[in-house]
């Protein structure tokens, strides 16, 4: 196997030679320089949407990547319909046949890899390091739960028992299945959610952000090509009344939702108070996540992590570093070291080589994060300030230093990291302070005694601890992916569990 604390950039997750960000700039650039858009609308056989609106580019507010046509709200009752027509044939599809169609769609993104970074770049502002990761990603989602779903779905389990029947246990989809996503994993987290639901037997609807609309575009009609039917997998892009439509529908079978805590309480509320089925709800939502260095920390390796953490994608990840605890022996050197670190990033056109960052994805996030850091200032230090593009909706990394760890109460979602000092024989007080704040996704630890590193395990539920390393860039099936408290449901993307909840149970008892 691979080292994966290396996970290179040139081969996948299966050895494959995938190409590294200079090889596939060429082809980016060749992609955008061919001028080709995306038409987006419904996904969804007779449904037509609204009139065309045009999507620019974070980047570069001159250059249109294509156009969308919204879904009206009040078509969504008849795309359930269709959506439960088509769970009545992929059901019963043999579950091979669904997870040949899966790893179809993966050799077909992994071939068009220029075509999506190129569209990452341009609609969702990804770097192309960032390109390259999403895009293994969801090769990596679609592989593991076509593997999955052949394991689970392919066979009845027999129970073994007293009873002398024959009793065997079964999975089956659970009907149409709604699946809402980020704009932040466009691809990635978009196709985790639709593969899984697919690969359980579902029939799936997805609803991708509405500031991606053209990567989920082109990713279902990617799917629809491999062999998924349109009747058994929709896409309705549009905006929060069409989710609504869809999370209120009495026929659906199922909610996944990647995206903040306040929307996925909404989403809870609104299943609980629908007629129909009781149906599950898988939530990944946000994080307030810590890492804790000790005096016994690599200095440079703590700079190495904690930049790429709290400032790769802009810190538009929810396993994105927010609250850095540092013992306060070292905390000058690491934060002269870190800030040194901060100054080398280079902001600018997300699909050029030697751009680290790119731009936040609109307005909303950009003014968000500038009045957070104007508010903050007031009360507390701000260390280090970025230096911004002219052009653009970018944002540069940002350091504050806090005098107590309560001053910040929510995830901030952009490139601002929060460092708070402690002593050393304080460490109880730190792990309370990250244990209050309810949330539960990511966590770091920087120390090489082994106790520390235990007692900080032991004491927090966090769902990914690090160790040593930086704390973004979960590897599925390695690293399965998700948190407890505010920070989501559970199971875990990319672990073994996962399409269980996607599935019922079924047990047949037969008197030989
Ligand atoms: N899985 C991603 C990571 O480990 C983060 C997902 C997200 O930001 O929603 O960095």
């Amino acid at each position: 196997p691979l080292p994966l604390a290396i996970y290179p950039d040139r081969v996948n997750s299966r050895g494959v030679e995938f190409g590294d960000r200079f090889q596939l700039a060429s082809l980016v650039e060749g992609m955008q320089r061919s001028g080709a858009t995306v038409e987006a609308g419904p996904l969804a056989p007779g449904l037509k949407g609204g009139a065309a609106q045009e999507i620019r580019s974070p980047s570069d507010a001159s250059k249109i990547v294509g156009t969308v046509r919204f879904t009206d709200p009040q078509d969504v009752d008849k795309a359930v319909g269709i959506a439960a027509q088509g769970f009545r044939t992929w059901s019963r599809t043999d579950a091979g046949v669904r997870a040949a169609a899966l790893d179809r769609a993966a050799d077909l993104l992994e071939e068009r890899r220029d075509r999506f970074m190129a569209l990452l770049a341009a609609e969702a502002g990804k770097t192309l390091d960032d390109g390259i990761a999403e895009i293994r990603e969801a090769v990596d989602f679609l592989r593991y739960y076509a593997d999955r779903s052949r394991e689970m779905f392919a066979t009845l389990q027999p129970m073994p028992g007293p009873t002398g029947e024959e009793n065997r246990l079964g999975w089956r989809g659970r009907g149409v299945f709604v699946c809402i996503s980020p704009w932040n994993f466009p691809l990635a987290i978009f196709l985790g959610q639709v593969t899984a639901g697919l690969a359980a037997g579902n029939a799936v609807i997805a609803k991708p952000a509405e500031q991606t609309p053209l990567v989920a575009h082109e990713a279902i009609a990617l799917l629809h090509e491999a062999g998924v039917p349109g009747d058994a997998l929709l896409c309705l892009p549009g905006a929060g009344d069409v989710g609504a439509a869809l999370t209120s529908h009495p026929k659906i079978g199922g909610v996944a939702f990647t995206g903040s805590t306040e929307t996925a309480r909404a989403i809870n509320r609104t299943l609980a108070a629908k007629d129909g089925p009781i149906v599950p709800f898988i939530a990944e939502t946000g994080g307030l996540n810590a890492m804790i260095v000790d005096a016994t920390a690599l200095a440079e390796q703590v700079a190495d992590d904690v930049v790429m953490s709290a400032f790769r994608s802009a810190g538009q990840r929810c396993s994105a570093l927010r609250l850095l605890f540092v013992q306060e022996d070292v905390a000058d050197q690491m934060l002269e070291m870190i800030e040194g670190a901060a100054r080398e990033l280079k902001l600018g056109d997300p699909s050029k080589p030697s751009t680290d960052i790119g731009p936040v994805i609109d307005e909303a996030q950009r003014d968000m994060l500038a009045a957070h850091i104007a508010t903050i200032s007031k009360t507390q230090k701000l260390t280090y300030a970025g230096e911004v593009p002219n052009e653009g909706l970018f944002f540069a990394p940002h350091i504050v230093e806090l005098k107590d760890a309560g001053a910040l109460d929510r995830e901030i979602f952009g490139p601002v990291l929060h460092v708070v000092r402690y002593k050393a024989k304080k460490l109880d007080a730190v792990l309370d302070a990250i244990d209050a704040t309810g949330f539960g996704l990511t966590l770091g630890v920087q120390s090489r005694i082994e106790s520390t590193v235990r007692k900080v395990i032991d004491r927090l539920d966090t769902g990914n601890v690090y160790v040593n390393r930086n704390i973004i860039g979960a590897v599925v099936g390695t690293q399965p992916f998700g948190g407890s408290g505010l920070s989501g449901t559970g199971f875990k993307a990319g672990g073994p569990h996962y399409l269980m909840r996607f599935a019922v149970e079924q047990v047949v008892s037969v008197n030989t």
